[in-house]
């Protein structure tokens, strides 16, 4: 088993679609270890995308992620950060594949839908991140 770290972004929730989306987890086999429903501050989510700090698109990215409540997940399942990757789909919505996440959710590569840690590192990072061992 494998765990790793979803967010359900701003612009999915505003639009309603956090249901929908939860839904397709359950179907896709994720089993769903935590949840929770938060609003980032700005500085959370300057910290959560640190990495990213140098890129032009830094300040726009950090403005849409504390723009509005967040759905912070952790899933497990078997190869569950690949899996998720691929449950996404490409990080611009208008490349991703037909029945993809973000191509279904998605408006724009700011605007797309869901985040998923990358590797074992960035998964145990942005887990600890969000959320106390309790709450695992
Ligand atoms: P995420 O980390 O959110 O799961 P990702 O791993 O597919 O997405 P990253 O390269 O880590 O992609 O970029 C982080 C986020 O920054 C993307 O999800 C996207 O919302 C935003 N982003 C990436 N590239 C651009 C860009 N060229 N212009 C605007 N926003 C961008
Ligand atoms: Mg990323």
């Amino acid at each position: 088993m494998e765990r790793t770290f979803a967010i359900i972004k701003p612009d999915a929730v505003k639009a309603g679609k956090a249901g929908q989306i939860l839904a397709r987890i359950a179907s896709a086999g994720f089993t769903v270890r935590a949840m929770r429903l938060q609003h980032l501050s700005r500085r959370e989510a300057e910290g959560f995308y640190a990495v990213h700090a140098a890129r032009p698109f830094f300040g726009e990215l950090t403005d849409f992620m504390s723009s509005g409540p967040c759905v912070l997940l952790c899933l497990e399942a078997p190869g569950a950060i690949l899996k998720w990757r691929d449950t996404m789909g490409a990080t611009d919505p208008a490349k991703a594949a037909e029945g993809t996440l973000r191509r279904d959710f998605g408006t724009s590569i700011g605007n797309n839908a869901t985040h998923g840690s990358d590797a074992p590192e960035t998964a145990a990072f942005e887990l600890g991140y969000f959320f106390r061992g309790m709450e695992l």
